[in-house]
């Protein structure tokens, strides 16, 4: 069977949405998280876009050792050079060049003529080579390019260097069909194509990413990109776990195979979910919450005589164990930390006592401490940043009735250390807290999206809030885990103003340099 490589750029096309901001620290954990998910490339982000992306991209190549980390360059000098500070690291350095081919993006965005285009390219890839052993170019809009135009100036980056070849969908409006017909006409007209790798990248506009990318595949694509969860630029790109899924499950048809270890699938998908703030919509395909439950009776009968009957895929093959309840009150450090351990964190002790604490404080609300519940807490540990001045909750309290009006009042700490208090109305409790938090950040907010989730089953199950918001006109989306839904509430709007706080001070920075 033909091994087809997985390229991941949830760090990069999928930290692209709307409102999703990663700091450095959850960057890297999500990228340690797809090195166990075994993807043979990761787009760990875009250096030159900003001071935070780069030092995000740098930690993770130097993290990283068993997948191939790359990022993305405009076909610029100043871009390649950048990349290439932060990449260097890597044990393979691998860079991803871009630039728009179709007659709509190079007219009206580029404003070149092919000629130029075709010029632009070949020196961007021939002064990358020059660092990187390995180069990927990325003709954008490929798929709403002249074929002919394609076969031209694939040819001469080859020429140039280049050892991959990708061919995006970036609109999302190729039918498989077609899409299968790009690659197989490139690979039919291009000299040496044979000697690069193939690469497909798709959409999900039309709800195809995912079939394109096989098409692709089908047509001589040695290479795929996705994201975990399918997240991503508008309707988001490839679902990295369902494509890998569809080749293993269907691999009587199609003969493909992944270094995809899809033990780590349903973790992978939750701690993007976790960290991104993005909800997994319940009806999602594998990773959903009920890609496995069988809800009509006569499903349920036929499950119960025999799972095949309606199961093709089951639950054990991405990871998806019954959740046991692992630790309970009278567990000790020790038994937490081997615990941490076999869940794969790996804390300085520091960390660990902090993890410890907060262990405690849960486990004496809450009974038994499930396996959900440990990963929560420990990736909270882990994606700690303690360098930059923020917002911090230090009280939050609420007056509720149902025939008086809401009040809250909270006190925090300022970035400057001060202390501020201050309470507010609204129409019901939490807006009570939105309306009190935003008399004490400074600023204008405007609150876009509130979402509660609980993780894990039960009545003690924790709460997850996620604010989206803007704050002083720039999106963001922030998130906290609490016992109480109304402290994590509060935690998550602050936790959105912080990261724009620091965002912007990583801008500055990048003007400076
Ligand atoms: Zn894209």
């Amino acid at each position: 069977m033909q091994k087809i490589d997985v390229f991941d750029t949830t760090l990069r096309d999928g930290e692209q949405s709307a409102g999703i901001n990663l700091n450095t620290s959850e960057k890297l954990e999500i990228a340690k998280q797809l090195e166990k998910l075994g993807v043979d490339v990761m787009e760990a982000g875009f250096p030159a876009s900003s001071q935070g992306d780069f030092e995000a991209v740098k930690k993770i190549a130097q993290t990283v050792q068993s997948s191939i980390v790359t990022g993305l360059a405009r076909a610029v000098k100043s871009d390649i050079d950048t990349s290439w500070d932060a990449l260097k690291y890597g044990a393979e350095p691998h860079l991803h060049i871009f630039l728009a081919t179709s007659p709509i993006h190079m007219t009206h965005k580029l404003k070149k003529t092919p000629d130029q285009v075709v010029e632009i390219a070949v020196e961007s890839v021939k002064h990358a080579k020059k660092h990187f052993p390995l180069v990927q170019w990325s003709a954008e809009d490929a798929f709403r390019s002249d074929p002919d135009f394609l076969v031209r100036i694939v040819e001469k980056v080859i020429q140039a260097g280049a050892t991959t070849i990708n061919l995006p969908d970036t609109v999302g409006y190729a039918t498989p069909a077609e899409y299968g017909a790009m690659f197989n006409y490139l690979k039919n007209n291009v000299k040496s194509i044979d000697k690069v790798k193939l690469s497909a990248h798709c959409h999900n506009d039309l709800g195809m990413a995912v079939a394109n990318s096989i098409a692709a595949i089908q047509n001589g694509a040695d290479q795929v990109e996705a994201t975990i969860n399918g997240i991503g630029e508008r309707a988001g790109n490839a679902a990295l776990e369902e494509l890998a899924v569809a080749l293993h499950i269907r691999k009587d048809v199609y003969q493909y195979e992944t270094g995809i270890h899809f033990q780590e699938i349903k973790r992978t998908s939750q701690l993007v979910s976790q960290l991104t703030g993005m909800a997994i919509q319940a009806n999602k395909a594998v990773v959903g919450k009920n890609a496995f439950a069988h809800e009509s009776g006569i499903h349920q009968d036929g499950m119960l005589k025999d799972r095949s009957t309606y199961e093709i895929i089951t639950p054990e093959l991405i990871g998806e164990t019954s959740n046991q309840l692992v630790l309970g009150k009278h567990s000790g450090r020790h038994a937490f930390k081997n615990k941490a351990v076999e869940l794969g964190f790996d804390l300085t002790d520091e960390k660990i006592n902090d993890a410890f604490k907060a262990f405690k404080a849960l486990a004496d609300k809450k009974k038994q401490i499930s396996e959900d519940d440990l990963y929560v807490i420990l990736t909270d540990q882990q994606i700690q940043e303690d360098d930059t001045p923020v917002y911090e909750l230090k009280s939050v309290q609420v007056q509720y009735g149902n025939g008086s009006i809401p009040t809250a009042s909270v006190s925090v700490k300022n970035p400057e250390g001060e202390l501020l208090q201050e309470a507010s109305t609204g129409s019901g409790s939490v807006e009570a807290i939105c309306n009190t938090l935003e008399r004490l950040v400074k600023g204008k907010v405007h609150l876009l999206d509130y979402r509660v989730t609980s993780i894990g089953k039960g009545r003690d199950a924790l709460g997850e809030a996620v604010v989206n918001l803007t704050y002083n006109g720039k999106s963001s989306t922030g998130r906290d885990v609490a016992q109480d839904v109304l402290e994590a509430s509060a935690k998550a709007y602050l936790n959105a103003i912080n990261r724009q706080i620091v965002n912007e001070r990583n801008r500055s920075f990048a003007k400076s340099v």
